[in-house]
């Protein structure tokens, strides 16, 4: 397992945005497509905002219709971690990234194949280096 990168809410808070940091450290969404993700549709690897450890690939990115980044797998399973999320009346699970714990979106069993998974991220957690 890699080792986790912890750092203060102030430090979090000089690096991001102010969207940013409300997504990934307070656990915020941004609003359906407003993200700067939802529609992109190049080749690349989409990287943790935070940490900068890449986590999804363009080829498992498709469209969802919901207005935010989907994608049906992560680069690697051991790059991101789930929690179950039980806020909003809803229990839903959540992901983060493994090695800083930003908060990504959450995953839906309504993806499709071959995983059947829908992992559907804030834009704002995410910075797309093209390929
Ligand atoms: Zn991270």
């Amino acid at each position: 397992m890699s080792e986790k990168i912890t750092k203060s809410d102030q430090e979090w808070r000089s690096q991001l945005s102010e969207l940013e940091y409300r997504v990934t450290r307070e656990h915020g969404t941004e609003r359906a497509f407003t993200g700067r993700y939802w529609n992109t549709k190049g080749a690349g690897i989409y990287h943790c905002v935070c940490c900068g450890e890449p986590l999804f690939s363009s080829e498992a990115k498709y469209e969802s219709g919901t207005g935010w980044p989907s994608f049906w797998a992560p680069i690697d399973e051991s790059k991101v971690e789930t929690t179950t999320d039980r806020s909003h009346f809803m229990v839903r699970t959540e992901v983060h990234c493994a090695k800083c714990e930003a908060h990504l979106g959450h995953i839906f069993p309504d993806g499709p194949r071959p995983t059947g998974l829908r992992y559907c991220l804030n834009s704002a957690s995410l910075k797309l280096e093209e390929t």
